[in-house]
C-alpha cells in the first residue's frame, strides 16, 4: 500500500509491514496515497531506493479534487469513509455540509457527519442543530456529536474508524487537526517535509500520508486534502447526488424538468409533502446556480 507519494518516489509499506522508498516506473501513471501497488526489490539498492513500483491495483474508490490545470486530479484512493466536519464555530453552514455530500455521492464514497465542538452549544444551538441535523439521519447519513475539548464522542469516533481507511474534510477551523491530533498523537502533522519538483519551481507541498491508527484502520491525511471543492458536474449527476430526491426521478411530466416551478415536477411536490426538506431543496438550486456560473467551489490554483 502506497503510504505516500512523492514525484517519482513512493513510500510503500510491504505486507510485512516493512516502509520501502520506491521508484515509480515511468509506465506507472498517477500513483497515490493509499493505492495497492505491486513492486520489485531493487538487486541493489540505489542509494536509499528499494525497489521499484511495477503496476497498480484497479482503484476501490478515488478522492478527487478540482484541479485547475488537470480538471480533476486524483489525491488518494481506496478511501471507504469521509468524515465530514461541522462546527457552530465558524458559523454552522448546511449549504457547505450538501456541497460536501454532493461530491462524496459523485464519488461513490460513504460520508459520515461530525458536528464538532458541541461544547459551545447553549440549548437553543443544540435544538436548532438538531432539528438540521434531522434532516440528515432523515436521509439516511450517519451523525455525530463530537468536541475535542470535553472528549465527547471520541471513543465512539475510534470505533467509527477501525478496519477503514478514511479522511476528514471540512471548512477550515472546524477542529480537523485536533481531531486528527486526538487520533494520531504521535505526529506531526503540520510538518511540511517533502520538496517536490513539480516542474514550476521548487515547492514545498504538504503531500498526502496514510497513518495507521492505534485502534485499527487507516487515517489518510493532509492539510491539502481536507478542503475538497467541488467541480462542475452535469445538473442531472447533481439531482441524482441529492440521495433523497432519486426515488423521484424519471417521473416528471417534463423529460427536461428543472425541478424548480415547472408543472408535474415529483421533486417539488416531494417538497411540498414535505418528503424533501426546503434546506435541501434550496441547497440544491444553490449548487446548480453557482455550477452555472462557473463558480462551483474551484480553488484557485496553488
Ligand atoms: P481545522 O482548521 O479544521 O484543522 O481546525 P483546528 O483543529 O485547527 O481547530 C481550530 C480551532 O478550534 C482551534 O483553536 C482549536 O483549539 C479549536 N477547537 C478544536 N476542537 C474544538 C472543540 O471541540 N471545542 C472547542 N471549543 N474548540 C475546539
Amino acid at each position: 500500500v502506497v503510504i505516500s507519494r512523492f514525484g517519482q518516489h513512493a513510500d510503500i509499506e510491504t505486507v510485512d509491514q516493512d516502509i520501502l522508498r520506491c521508484n515509480i516506473r515511468r509506465t506507472v501513471s498517477n500513483i497515490v496515497c493509499g493505492d495497492n501497488v505491486i513492486f520489485r526489490r531493487a538487486k541493489v539498492s540505489q542509494g536509499d531506493l528499494a525497489g521499484v513500483i511495477e503496476a497498480v491495483e484497479e482503484r476501490k474508490t478515488q478522492l478527487t479534487r478540482p484541479d485547475f490545470y488537470d480538471g480533476v486530479k486524483v489525491v488518494a484512493a481506496n478511501i471507504d469513509q469521509i468524515l465530514m466536519v461541522s462546527a457552530v464555530l465558524p458559523e454552522f453552514t448546511p449549504s457547505i455540509i450538501d456541497r460536501y455530500l454532493v461530491a462524496c455521492e459523485d464519488m461513490g464514497i460513504k460520508p459520515i457527519l461530525i458536528l464538532n465542538k458541541v461544547d459551545l452549544l447553549d440549548n437553543e444551538t443544540l435544538e436548532y442543530v438538531q432539528s438540521v441535523l434531522d434532516i440528515y439521519r432523515g436521509i439516511g447519513y450517519q451523525v455525530y456529536l463530537m468536541s475535542n475539548k470535553t472528549g465527547e464522542g471520541i471513543t465512539q469516533l475510534k470505533t467509527l474508524l477501525v478496519d477503514k481507511n478514511s479522511i476528514f474534510v471540512g471548512q477550515s477551523g472546524v477542529g480537523k487537526s485536533t481531531l486528527v491530533n486526538t487520533l494520531l498523537p504521535e505526529s506531526n502533522i503540520l510538518t511540511k517535509d517533502v520538496s517536490e519538483n513539480s516542474g514550476l519551481g521548487q515547492h514545498t507541498t504538504t503531500v498526502s500520508r496514510l497513518h495507521h491508527l492505534a485502534s485499527g484502520g487507516n487515517l489518510i491525511d493532509s492539510p491539502g486534502i481536507r478542503e475538497f471543492g467541488l467541480w462542475h458536474l452535469e445538473p442531472d449527476r447533481v439531482t441524482w447526488c441529492f440521495k433523497e430526491f432519486r426515488e423521484f426521478l424519471g417521473g416528471c411530466k417534463f423529460r427536461d424538468c428543472k425541478h424548480l416551478n415547472d408543472p408535474g415536477c415529483l421533486i417539488k411536490e416531494a417538497l411540498e409533502n414535505g418528503k424533501i426538506s426546503k434546506l435541501r431543496f434550496e441547497s440544491y438550486h444553490k449548487i446548480l446556480e453557482s455550477m452555472a456560473d462557473g463558480r462551483a467551489g474551484a480553488r484557485a490554483p496553488r
